[in-house]
């Protein structure tokens, strides 16, 4: 199959073979494209040249390009093809011919002689493929074929490739997740064997993949594979006792845990900190597991052991404050809005707003995807009690506007009126001033004078 490739990337192709160097577009944008994928539509296009970083610098600038440095990649120069907002992000590589020293975390890397030699240090027969300025493909490991097929196969030898670079048994997870490939069995057999070796990678590295692994359309068979292989056990241990949890869950969940997170992840909409709080929700059920007297199975405060579970998970894999906070709090309140069943007072409804804040969206999305049961009436049910709090609260914010609960100065219009002093007391009586205008008994954001009055009235 022959492409036709765009405008501006034809100019690319044209500046580098005009100037004597060989330029391929190697990579994700190649195999993508090979499954449907505009060119055009592509966010990242890698190439391949025979020219050294310098020269395409000196090309580049000439021709107007911005360029920038990769620093992470060797040998990389960055262009982007068009202006903000569209702009599509370039890398031109050097030909690589990389050697890993097995163990170390920094390969040592020479640049290569020709397109096959860097095509043959890559990962996966899909990843291998190249497209050269006529739009003519050049697949030597039968890329195309496995794509069509969707198995998943590696360049050469399992062992080697997965040994010189451990982060590709998770990029594997990926690749199955983000495309629905079928590893080859021997594939497999060798990331068992070598899962542990994950633990030399950086964590930086297994974010990234995580990440895409968490936002894929078959998360779910991403994370299969990895409790298959052994790796979840290296990467992530509380997750791992998660999928060993097999204990009675009592009559209101009929799955056990790890497969009714798997339902939850699937069912989850495609945001990274919902994905996250999905996989993570309810961790703490393992070691909150109680029966009472009359036989019925209780996770008490398990929200509470998860977002525990949920900073362990941060620090480990190095979220940044942004994602660890919302997926934090996601976690914690979980089980609050399946617990409304229309008989909430607006201040009830308030309190899970000024609770949730921003994350409110992503919350109820993720208490839809809680709803893994299939019991006919179930699911509805508790969709529609969920689509009408949505109303509620949407309803009440709309009403309420953004203004603070209390006008400004509030603390010191306390102090001076009962003459005492800074400290846990005026916090004390500030909170029961929120608590009365969530419950409407006064005015959000009125005068001062309005609360003192209120106060002396509750405090006789
Ligand atoms: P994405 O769609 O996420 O960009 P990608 O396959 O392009 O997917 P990149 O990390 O951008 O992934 O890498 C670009 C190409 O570089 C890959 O397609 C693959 O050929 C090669 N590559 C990347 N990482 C590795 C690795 N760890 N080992 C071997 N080859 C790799
Ligand atoms: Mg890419």
């Amino acid at each position: 199959m022959k492409a036709r490739l765009d405008p501006q990337i034809a100019r690319l192709f044209e500046l580098f073979i005009g100037a004597g160097h060989e330029l391929y577009l190697v990579g994700g944008a190649v195999r993508d494209y090979q499954r449907g994928a505009p060119i055009e539509e592509l966010p990242d296009l890698d190439f391949a040249t025979s020219a050294l970083p310098a020269e395409s610098t000196r090309l580049l600038r000439r021709a107007g390009f911005p360029v920038f440095m990769v620093g992470s990649r060797f040998g990389t120069v960055g262009t982007f093809l068009e202006e903000v907002p569209r702009r599509r992000q370039i890398q031109i590589t050097t030909y690589r011919g990389e050697v890993y020293v097995n163990g170390s975390r920094k390969p040592r890397v020479t640049f290569g002689k020709d397109l096959l030699e860097d095509l043959a240090r890559r990962d996966f027969s899909i990843n291998a493929m190249a497209m050269a300025a006529d739009g003519h493909l050049i697949d030597p490991y039968g890329g195309d074929r496995d794509l069509a097929q969707g198995v998943l196969r590696t360049v050469g030898e399992p062992r080697v490739i997965f040994r010189e670079d451990p982060l590709r048994t998770l990029r594997a997870a990926r690749f199955i997740a983000t495309l629905g490939m079928k590893p080859e069995p021997e594939l497999t057999e060798v990331v068992r064997e070598v899962a542990g070796e994950i633990l030399t990678v950086s964590r930086e590295r297994w974010l990234l993949e995580m990440n895409k692994i968490l936002l894929a359309e078959a998360a779910d068979d991403g994370l299969i594979f990895l409790v298959e292989t052994g790796l979840l056990v290296h990467l992530w241990p509380a997750g791992q006792a998660m999928v060993e949890f097999r204990a009675d869950q009592g009559r209101y969940h009929h799955k056990a845990l790890w497969p009714h997170t798997l339902g939850v992840l699937s069912q989850a909409p495609r945001s990274l900190p919902v994905r996250w709080a999905a996989l993570l929700h309810d961790a703490g059920k393992v070691t909150t597991r109680s029966v009472d007297p009359a036989g019925e199975v209780h996770f008490f405060g398990h929200e509470t052991v998860s977002a525990a579970i949920v900073d362990e998970a941060a620090r480990r894999f190095r979220f940044d404050r942004a994602l660890h906070q919302r997926v934090r709090t996601l976690v914690l309140l979980h089980q609050r809005p399946a617990l409304y069943d229309g008989g909430w007072t607006d201040g009830a409804v308030r309190r899970l707003i000024r609770d949730a804040g921003e994350a409110l969206p992503d919350l109820l999305d993720l208490s839809r995807a809680d709803v893994t049961s299939h019991r006919p009436g179930i699911r509805e049910g508790v969709l529609a009690r969920l689509a009408d709090l949505q109303a509620r609260a949407a309803g009440l914010i709309e009403k309420d506007g953004q203004a603070p609960l209390l006008p400004k100065g509030i603390g010191q219009a306390i102090m001076a009126h009962l003459g005492i002093e800074a400290g846990p007391r005026v916090g004390e009586l500030r909170g029961r001033l929120e608590q009365a205008v969530l419950d409407g008994e006064v005015p959000r954001n009125g005068s001062p004078r309005e609360y003192l009055g209120y106060l002396d009235r509750v405090l006789v």
